[in-house]
């Protein structure tokens, strides 16, 4: 296993964490809380959930997991992550407590203000007095550091982190929408400000389509999954992949993953880029030309998702990965494609050439079919 120092702090993180959010039988807390404890003995020590992952199972689960790894944690560090995204003091100060006692904890390492969509969004929660309590948090020893999660596109995670000194960023990042959100993980490296990446498998999509992503492979590789996590681990500026299981097996699969690591030859980044433009035609690949919509349309995030229904064909992939990934809700992706005005100047910038205008009326036509 790989350790790097997250930003300032004094945390020591595995280059593989453990995410919450994709328990798949959650309600067999025996087995779910077996494989925590696994992962643990296994070296990971990076644990990130929120309330409301699985219901509210997530922290649960972790919670009966922590209950034995307490006694041996002094030895053997670990942290902990979980998320809030009131936009008041009070419910914040409720959400955390809820959370500490869910998961049997006297503080939580990482705590994240959690699904940072917009600026405003941003401004607003600050102007209710968020930052300020989240202070107090600490001083009252509460929480180690203050953090953020956001789905916003790098330009705007750059924004965010320079506004005020958080300590570290959980963002979407992999080997397919890099581009999307660079500058703010460049930001972030810039400030000393930790990364954690979460969705390092593009959402599912490269595990069940190795064919698409055989060019991320080196000629050592055993599977497009190890390339795409090779190429996070590679990244100095990110701290820890977060990935979720349901196995134990997944947990040794991606401690394999890191063991087999080599620094990526030189030119390797560049050689995704033309990949991504030549090899996908018909695939946004997230360069983020198309950005500056006259309707503040976030057309990448749209683009994105519909990616999932291109390839899969299923528009349930589209709405989850607008809904999980780039936290836009079924009624907000129909309110964007309604503002379209059809001016088509994202289309004139698009690298790939897409008909996005189209894709955008067929964003709304199949999420609209769905609850
Ligand atoms: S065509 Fe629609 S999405 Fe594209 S730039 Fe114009 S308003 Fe924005
Ligand atoms: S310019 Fe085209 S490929 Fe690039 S993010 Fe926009 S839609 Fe995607």
């Amino acid at each position: 296993m790989i350790y790097t120092k997250y930003g300032k702090t004094d945390m020591t993180l595995s280059a593989i964490g453990f995410g919450g959010m994709r328990f798949l039988e959650p309600y067999d807390s025996d087995q779910c809380h077996e494989m925590v404890q696994y992962a643990y003995s296994q070296g990971i020590n990076y644990f990130d959930t929120a309330p409301g992952y699985c219901g509210d199972q997530s922290e649960i689960i972790f919670g009966r997991a922590f209950k034995e790894m307490l006694k041996i944690r002094d030895e053997k560090p670990f942290y902990v992550a979980t998320k809030s995204g009131a936009d008041n003091p009070s419910d914040l100060r409720r959400n955390l407590e809820n959370s500490l006692e869910r998961m049997g904890l006297d503080y939580i390492d990482v705590y994240q203000e959690w699904c940072i969509t917009s600026m405003p969004q941003y401004e607003q929660r600050k102007a209710n007095g968020i930052l300020k309590e989240l202070t107090k948090f600490k001083e009252e020893g509460l929480i180690k550091h203050v953090c953020i999660s956001s789905h916003l596109p790098g330009d705007g995670i750059r924004e965010v982190l320079n506004d005020y000194p958080f300590e570290g960023v959980l963002l979407g990042y992999c080997a397919m929408n890099f581009q999307y959100r660079d500058a703010g993980i460049d930001a972030a490296a810039k400030n000393q400000q930790g990364v954690v990446c979460m969705n390092p498998l593009a959402g599912g999509l490269i595990p069940e389509h190795p064919e698409l992503f055989e060019f991320l492979k080196k000629p050592t590789d055993k599977s497009v999954v190890e390339s795409a996590l090779h190429f996070l681990i590679d990244d100095p500026r990110i701290n820890v992949a977060l990935l979720g299981f349901s196995k134990n097996k997944h947990v040794d699969q991606a401690i394999a993953a890191m063991d087999s690591y080599k620094p990526l030859p030189s030119g390797y980044k560049d050689s995704l880029r033309s990949n991504l433009k030549e090899n996908f035609n018909s695939i946004c690949t997230g360069c983020a030309y198309c950005k500056d919509c006259p309707q503040d349309i976030p057309i990448p995030a749209l683009m994105g998702a519909y990616n999932q229904f291109h390839i899969t064909k299923d528009p349930m992939n589209m709405l989850n990965t607008l809904r999980y990934h780039y936290g836009i809700s079924k009624e907000k992706a129909i309110e964007f494609v309604d503002s379209c005005i059809a001016c088509k100047k994202c289309e004139k910038e698009c690298t790939q050439i897409l008909p996005i205008v189209n894709r955008l009326q067929e964003i709304k036509k199949e999420i609209s079919k769905l609850d």
